[in-house]
């Protein structure tokens, strides 16, 4: 059966609709408990994996934009859906799909080289809206993990502010699983550091105001250190399908 048939379960919509509830919730009064300025934490709701019919009971209960990893799957989900949210593009981003992506998502957090920078720009109508651009930083410099190295990151924000149709907003972090609190928020906090640096160091990066950091496990943590966008998706919808494809 198509999955834009299949309906969720009461359950599921409620329990959906009650986890995002809770989670500004908690967003909100993390934010305000460790001081942070930033009025407004994007929640963008992870929907890898999910059935629109799932997504659509976050749209209802508030969320406003959507974060894909693949972008067949993420277009097959626009053209099936009839919403109009902001699509945040999260996944390892080739080369070949980067026209596809640029036009037709409003943010990439995982831009790690100018190849990719300038291809998106290139493929970024010139009448749109700037794409908004996060760099992914390897924070933890692991050897197998994406991301610029913490020490070339402010070369790689220095050539993407040089293109056109990109807006650099921030950086992106994905650091090195913790379950302790108190390490987990040191990761972000050296995120924090990092991008102050780059603010102070130039004034093209003044400007740069996003920290995309906090998934379901560690958002707390991330929030404390100043995070603007936490990207959570198993919080929200539950454990996701591994074997789901639309
Ligand atoms: C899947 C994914 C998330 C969400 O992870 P959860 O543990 O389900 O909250 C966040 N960020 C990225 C880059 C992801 O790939």
């Amino acid at each position: 059966m198509p999955l834009s048939r299949v309906r969720s379960p009461v359950s599921t919509v409620d329990s959906i609709a009650k986890n995002i509830c809770e989670i500004k919730a908690l967003l909100e009064e993390i934010r305000i408990n460790s001081h942070q300025s930033a009025n407004d934490i994007k929640l963008l709701a992870v929907s890898k994996g999910q059935p629109i019919e799932n997504m659509l009971a976050a749209w209802q209960a508030g969320i406003k934009c959507f974060g894909e990893n693949y972008l067949q799957e993420a277009m097959d989900k626009m053209r099936m859906l009839d919403i109009d949210p902001e699509w945040h593009f999260i996944g390892p981003v080739q080369a070949n799909k980067t026209r596809d992506i640029a036009a037709h998502f409003s943010w990439v957090h995982t831009v790690e080289r100018i190849r990719i920078a300038s291809r998106l720009s290139a493929g970024r109508a010139d009448n749109a809206a700037p794409l908004n651009i996060c760099i992914q930083v390897n924070i933890d410099r692991e050897p197998s993990k994406s991301g610029v190295d913490p020490d070339q990151t402010l070369e790689l924000a220095n050539a993407i502010v040089a293109l056109p149709n990109l807006r650099l907003r921030g950086l992106m972090v994905l650091p090195k699983p913790q379950t302790d609190f108190n390490r987990q928020r040191d990761a972000f906090r050296r995120t924090a550091q990092l991008l102050d640096d780059l603010k102070n160091n130039s004034p093209q990066l003044r400007s740069l105001d996003t920290l995309s950091m906090g998934m379901s496990r560690d958002m707390p943590a991330a929030v404390t250190e100043g995070a603007t966008i936490v990207r959570v998706g198993a919080g929200i919808f539950g454990p996701r399908d591994q074997t789901l494809t639309i």
